[in-house]
């Protein structure tokens, strides 16, 4: 017989002892990430609450142009929409839709703050997962229609195979210039944790690392500097000015005698983009490369690692690391700073 209560021989008290004892070991262990769980569930909840929250009216009314290139890009060639006035009902997001650079102005909906914090919590990643849309009529030339936001629920964490994660849902409806409703869409996203490529793994596996500075004689003495764990700058022997990156002649007053200085090895985020796509031979996307200005004074190209590419911040302060990409390639990257 096999038994799945308790074992002969254990009192009933002393099961009941090490039960408790067992299950407080793990509430404490659990106890910071249900805490933030329970915040993140607070805030879902408070930002429901808000209902509704109407959003900027859409730039241009409904428009003939639009309404043109959509059809030209879908491939749509029914006449019936320009000849009637109407728009298809799939373009209703676009009328709305906000342009690459943020307008300005109050913009923001219910779902803002419950995504930055999901993000705030390393839930970075992100994928659509679900979206129905019901339309309850044809918008019509020169109508402008209005977004309204409704936060309708998270759901999470789940673990999925992206990683573990939270489903955001959240209902929008557009409305013509009454209170009459267009259409509407329900959206569901997944904000997931990406999993973290083993930081180990590259000191092991030790495969040449496909992406190979060049070298010459302008830049062998950084990549010295490099394998000794120096970012030397290169400097003018003549006016003993700075410049990066290297080379051949100093633009200010031409000397071609050439130095270099050592520099200290801190920096601060000039400029940076999130590289998505493409793919880039032997380096995982996404990835953060920034201009990093150095207080000697030249700034600097390089990847910023031990951050999550989202996190990386115009002005955040980095420090150079050295990674060795393979058995003879080191490659200065940069980190962020603990001020
Ligand atoms: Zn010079």
């Amino acid at each position: 017989m096999t038994g799945t209560g308790t074992n002969a021989g254990e009192s009933a008290a002393e099961s009941a002892a090490k039960s408790a004892a067992k299950s407080a070991a793990k509430s404490a262990a659990k106890s910071a990430a249900e805490s933030a769980d329970e915040e993140l569930r607070e805030l879902a909840d408070k930002q429901a609450a808000l209902g509704e929250v109407r959003g900027t009216p859409a730039a241009d009314p409904v428009n003939a142009p639009m309404i043109r290139h959509w059809l030209d890009a879908m491939g749509d060639a029914n006449p019936a929409y320009l000849d009637r006035g109407v728009a298809p009902p799939a373009m209703a997001q676009v009328w709305t839709m906000q342009g690459v650079r943020p307008r300005g102005g109050k913009d923001g909906t219910p779902v803002d703050d419950v995504l930055t914090a999901l993000e705030a919590r390393g839930y970075t990643g992100v994928v659509a997962t679900n979206c129905e849309q019901t339309y309850h009529r044809y918008a019509r030339l020169g109508e402008r229609l209005t977004p309204a936001t409704r936060f309708a629920g998270l759901a999470g964490p789940k673990r999925t195979a992206l990683g573990e994660g939270y489903f955001a849902t959240w209902n929008v409806t557009w409305y013509a210039d009454g209170d009459e409703p267009v259409a509407e869409m329900m959206f569901r996203v997944l904000k997931f944790r990406p999993r973290t490529r083993a930081a180990a793994a590259p000191a092991e596996r030790r495969e040449p690392y496909p992406l190979r500075p060049a070298v010459n004689g302008d830049t062998a003495f950084f990549w010295e500097g490099v394998r000794r764990g120096e970012l030397r700058i290169q400097s003018c022997a003549g006016c003993g000015r700075l410049r990066h990156p290297p080379g051949p002649i100093c633009p200010h007053c031409r000397s071609a005698d050439r130095s270099y200085v050592t520099a200290a090895g801190d920096g601060t985020v000039y400029s940076y983009v999130v590289h998505h796509h493409p793919p880039v031979p032997g380096r995982p996307t996404p990835f953060a490369v920034a201009v990093v200005e150095l207080p000697e004074g030249v700034r600097i190209v390089g990847n910023v690692v031990d951050c999550p590419p989202g996190e990386v911040r115009i002005g955040m302060a980095v420090r150079v690391t050295y990674r060795a990409m393979d058995d003879e390639l080191t490659l200065p990257l940069w980190a962020p700073r603990e001020s």
